[in-house]
This record gives structure tokens, sequence and C-alpha cells, in this order.
């Protein structure tokens, strides 16, 4: 992993910022000789909505979809597991999802890396002097779509690319990713880890976690709410959040039933509890 360190210092001392009105020249298609070449050994981490949005493509499991399609990177500095995309075991280590004709066998469900792309977007943090989120261009060898005369804005192309969709969920993830307990030096238990995972990436264990655990004799969910939780994916990760913003910062999103209060007060959220 310290190759994302080194390059995350690199982005954020070297890179040129971009702001939503800068203007940059891009043009990707199957006409172009590197036609699928960026599919190729390639890192993709996923966000909780990547695996949602991709496994609803494949209508699978959330559970098999994070054990078949994608690995997790032991890295000791890294507070919270992040999952990467499985690419294929050969030379060339192709995305499983490409189609060397076709493209991208689930474009309209790509993941967020895959749709940004060829802009990056960075979160400085508080700790940094300019602590500003802003985009940058990369500009590989092999990418030929930046010789092509079709120039976008920033926002333009983020518009284009279906990334307001994935904004919500993207806000959600910084707040508690970046969260200020982290910079603090704030330190996980691994039920609290394996909690973090169930809940955002893990939704149909979640799920069961919610309704077929003494959760909701602890917790009160009206019942609309419990009725879309049951059935909405969204809904039920929207919810994920607020519950680890709950269980690991004390964020007050969550209500506890009244009569479970003394038990929460005295022996905290069990971290283990998505197991229960
Ligand atoms: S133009 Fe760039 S993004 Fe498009 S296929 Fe070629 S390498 Fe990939
Ligand atoms: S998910 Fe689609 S766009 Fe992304 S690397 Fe795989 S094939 Fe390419």
């Amino acid at each position: 992993m310290k190759e994302f360190e080194d390059l995350k210092k690199k982005i954020l001392t070297e890179y040129p910022r971009l702001s939503p009105r800068d203007r940059f020249r891009f043009e990707c298609g199957p006409d172009l000789e590197c036609f699928n070449v960026c599919c190729s050994d390639v890192n993709i981490f996923l966000t909780p909505y990547d695996v949602l949005m991709m496994r609803k493509a494949l209508d699978m499991d959330s559970t098999r979809f994070l054990a078949e399609y994608t690995i997790v990177p032991f890295d000791k500095n890294q507070k919270l597991p992040v999952p990467l995309l499985k690419m294929r075991d050969t030379e060339r280590k192709e995305c499983r999802f490409v189609d060397t004709r076709k493209g991208c066998k689930i474009y309209e469900h790509r993941p967020w890396p895959c749709r940004i792309y060829p802009l990056g977007a960075a979160s400085p943090g508080e700790t940094e002097v300019n602590a500003e989120p802003f985009y940058f261009l990369i500009q590989e060898g092999h990418c030929k779509g930046h010789e092509r005369a079709r120039e976008w804005t920033v926002d333009e192309w983020l518009e284009d690319q279906g990334i307001s969709e994935y904004a919500e969920f993207g806000e959600l993830f910084k707040k508690v990713t970046l969260h200020p307990a982290f910079t603090r030096g704030r330190e996980l238990a691994p039920q609290q880890i394996d909690m973090y995972w169930t809940a955002l990436y893990d939704l149909d264990k979640f799920r069961r976690f919610i309704f077929e655990s003494s959760f909701l004799k602890r917790f009160e969910i009206t019942e609309p709410k419990l009725d879309e939780l049951k059935v909405d994916d969204v809904s039920l990760l929207r919810f994920g959040f607020d519950w680890i913003r709950f269980a690991m910062f004390g964020e007050k999103r969550v209500k506890v039933r009244p009569d479970a209060e003394k038990w929460i007060k005295g022996e905290g959220v069990k971290p283990g509890v998505a197991n229960a």
C-alpha cells in the first residue's frame, strides 16, 4: 500500500487542481486503438454504493458478490477495509466484466472510479494546509482519449457519466472514512471492523441482522421505515451509514428504545452485534 500513499502524496503536492468549471479535452470510444486497455491491470477500489449497484446488475447476494468479485488487501496502516475489484488471473489481468469487442458488460452499473476516469477526486482532509476537495486529470500514456478534440468542463463530464447519482453516498462515505476520530488516532476493534463491513458492504447480511437478531428490541424504527428496509437496498445502505455513525462515533442517528437505554449505557453498543 506504500505505492498508494506515495501516489496520494504526489496528487496532493504536484497535480494541477481542477474546479468544476475548468475544462479538459477527452473522448473515449470503441474506435480507439486503446479501447479496453484501461480495464486491465488496474486497481479499482469499491465504495459501498459501487458494490450495491454491481451486485444488482448481476442479481447476486452481497456475501457471494464480495467473495467472488473482490479481495481486501491487508495494510496495517489502514483503519478500515476497502474491497478491491478482483482481476482475471491471466497475464493481462483483465477486469472480469470486460468484453474485448463491446467494452464493459455492466456499463450502466460500472463503479465510480470507472465513471469518473480520466478525472480523479481528492479530499485532502482537515490536516492539510489546502484542505478543499478538488478534481485532477489522469493522463496515462496508453490512453488516446486525450488526443481527441471534444472539450468538457469538469461539471459536464460528471453529469455525462452519471456521477451525481453516486454523490449522496460519496458524501456519506467520507463522513465515516474521514471522521475526525481517525485523525485523532482512533483504533477500531476487530468486531467494529466486522460491523462496518456488514452494514456498508454486506447488505444482505445486515438486513438479516436487523430482522433476525434482537436489534429491533433495542432500537426504534417506524413501521413504514421497516417495510422499506425489508425491500429497498438503497434505503438499507442509507440506514447502514446512520447505524455505523451511531455505533462507531456515538452520533445520535438511531433511536434507542427507552427500555434498552440502560443496556446501551451500561455495556456500550456491543461491537460484535452484527453477528448477533
Ligand atoms: S480512451 Fe482511455 S479511457 Fe477510453 S478506452 Fe482508451 S484508455 Fe480507456
Ligand atoms: S467494471 Fe467495466 S469499466 Fe470498470 S474496469 Fe471493469 S470492464 Fe472496465
